[in-house]
């Protein structure tokens, strides 16, 4: 049994799944499981906040005449840069087409066109990498949509318990095996105990270890940490895609402006005026966003400005204006009008490619665990992520979790008690601010050291750094009862140091993992994975 206890609670019932999380990996499991079983999904803030409800762009899959399965399947191997696993990509591009017609009886409305004698079909959008339309949206608030839709079909089923507040602390293990979760309820700092057959990690990513990211709060990248700590297997950290085009703005907590834009027509310029995408890549302003990014990151350092310009002031407004129209809204707020000025962007820290290493079934390296979404790792990303590509994974990866689950017909062990969550000696802190300043430390090292381009040295100080933050933070955990910060910061740092790790292992550059001492791909060597996994006398 994984040793936690630090407060004595009440056993919660037990249901047949459980599912940490949800956003679109948390509620398809959800809807799919709920056909064979009870499910409990927690969920650790509104039900809504997640990265899914955040998505603009879109959903890739394969959808018109003119588009192939071995297109989509060419572009994603060409952007995962040699480390895809070629099954993977084939079976979830495969998929893709029948999950998005369980989207849509779920009640997803994407956005149609409708030309005049013709029969209404989805309106396809291009996005970086890809070399055919196939993004579906529904106009530049996919994720909002989706997550609306998948919400309000869970909540309405019988066999779905969606619990609030409820933030996983640490997997439940019996002879090697998931059996459960404990969570925080973040409201009353009581611990309960969750114990189901089948537990789904659906946790996200990780974007807030870094100082600047488009994620929401949420991603603290708490699956891979508990994964981690449960000795499971994760994999590819070092592969952290940074999103080219983030609002510059004072008072914009990072607000993503759609790639969707970009594959509109929108151009990117210095702030002298200069395209200067043409020239770097034959896709231009459409190369993939690595390249997009350090392209960036280049221009921002040479010319030492703090942003660079996104123009789409060329189209028409009224066209501009309908096809995007919640960044139109957003950016009014702000006081910019996209149809007569260049926006201010720089890039932020959007997507985390690695993760808990799973099957094709969400089978994680633990029986009785899966992972799927953002926090588990296919082999679908390789060395980057294609755009659009992350719901799609998400979508196929957790109904095929859900089938295995329900087809696996594991039990919990006969008469299994665990035991209570126990606080211990732990009182209450006095000194939050500790907790506060590690956060900020951990982020701003993240940003400073392991960003879009790193180094032999900055990698070696930025682990030095946590290392020292990591005791710090462990001592306090110990000592102190258990809050959401403190949980949350405690996952932050760990996830960071399994980034570290990974980067300083590989020893080239490949995809999104960029090194100055390094710079060649060496397909020799280093034409694998970046596996990790605890050993017993690593710190927890
Ligand atoms: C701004 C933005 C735009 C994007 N645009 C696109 C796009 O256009 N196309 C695309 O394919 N991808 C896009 N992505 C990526 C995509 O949205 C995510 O990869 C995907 O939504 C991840 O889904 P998920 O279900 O794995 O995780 P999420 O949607 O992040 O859901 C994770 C859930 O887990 C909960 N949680 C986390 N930790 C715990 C815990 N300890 N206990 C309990 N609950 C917990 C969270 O509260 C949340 O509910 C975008 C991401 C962002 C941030």
């Amino acid at each position: 049994m994984s040793a936690q206890p630090r407060a004595r609670q009440a056993l919660a019932a037990s249901s047949d799944f459980l599912v940490l999380g949800s956003g679109i990996a948390g509620l398809v499991f959800a809807l799919k499981a709920a056909a064979h079983g009870k499910v409990t999904v927690l969920t650790k803030r509104a039900a809504e906040e997640s990265n899914t409800r955040y998505a603009q762009g879109g959903i890739a899959s394969v959808a018109h005449a003119r588009d192939s399965f071995a297109a989509h399947v060419r572009d994603t191997l060409v952007a995962g840069a040699g480390l895809c696993k070629q099954q993977v990509v084939e079976a979830v591009v495969a998929d893709g087409p029948a999950r998005i017609q369980d989207l849509v009886g779920w009640g997803v409305r994407f956005t149609h066109r409708a030309e005049p004698g013709k029969r209404h079909e989805f309106d396809l959008t291009q996005e970086g990498g890809h070399t055919a339309r196939r993004v579906l949206h529904a106009s530049d608030f996919t994720g909002q949509e989706v997550s609306r839709a998948l919400l309000k079909k869970a909540r309405a089923h019988a066999n779905i318990r969606i619990i609030e507040q409820a933030m996983a602390v640490d997997l439940i293990l019996h002879r090697g095996a998931c059996v459960g979760a404990y969570a925080l309820d973040t409201a009353s700092g009581s611990i309960t105990t969750y114990m189901a057959r089948a537990t789904l990690l659906a946790t996200g990513g990780s974007g807030k270890v870094y100082l600047y990211t488009c994620n929401p709060d949420v991603a603290t990248g708490d699956g891979v940490a508990m994964a981690w700590r449960a000795g499971a297997q994760v994999a590819n950290l070092e592969f952290f895609q940074f999103h080219p085009t983030t609002l510059y703005h004072p008072k914009a907590k990072s607000f993503l402006i759609s790639e969707a834009l970009r594959g509109e027509g929108a151009r990117l310029l210095d702030k002298r005026g200069r395209r200067f995408m043409v020239g770097v890549h034959p896709m231009a302003e459409l190369a993939p966003r690595d390249i997009v990014s350090r392209a960036i990151d280049h221009v921002m350092k040479e010319q030492g400005d703090e942003h660079v310009l996104l123009d789409i002031s060329h189209q028409d407004p009224a066209w501009v204006k309908a096809r995007f129209p919640g960044i139109t809204r957003t950016l009014k707020g702000y006081g910019i009008d996209l149809t007569r000025e260049p926006i201010p962007v720089v890039p932020a820290a959007h997507y985390q490619c690695g993760g808990v290493v799973t099957s094709l079934d969400g089978r994680t390296s633990l029986p009785g665990l899966y992972a799927a979404g953002e926090c588990g790792h296919t082999g679908l990303m390789g060395a980057n992520r294609l755009a659009s590509n992350s719901l799609l994974e998400a979508l196929v990866i957790a109904g095929r979790a859900a089938a295995d689950a329900v087809a696996s017909h594991r039990a919990l062990p006969h008469g299994l008690k665990t035991p209570a969550w126990d606080s211990g000696r732990a009182t209450d802190s006095n000194d939050a601010v500790v907790v506060t300043n590690n956060w900020d430390e951990i982020r701003r090292t993240m940003w400073n050291y392991v960003g879009i381009v790193r180094s032999d040295k900055r990698l070696e100080r930025a682990s030095r750094r946590l290392a020292m933050l990591k005791r710090e933070i462990h001592q306090y955990y110990w000592d102190f009862k258990l809050t959401g910060d403190l949980v949350e910061l405690r996952n932050i740092a760990t996830v960071a140091g399994l980034i570290v790790s990974s980067a300083r292992r590989r020893r080239e550059s490949r995809g999104l993992h960029y090194n100055l001492d390094c710079l060649k791909t060496d397909d020799r060597r280093w034409r694998h994975d970046t596996v990790l996994q605890r050993r017993p006398w690593e710190m927890k």
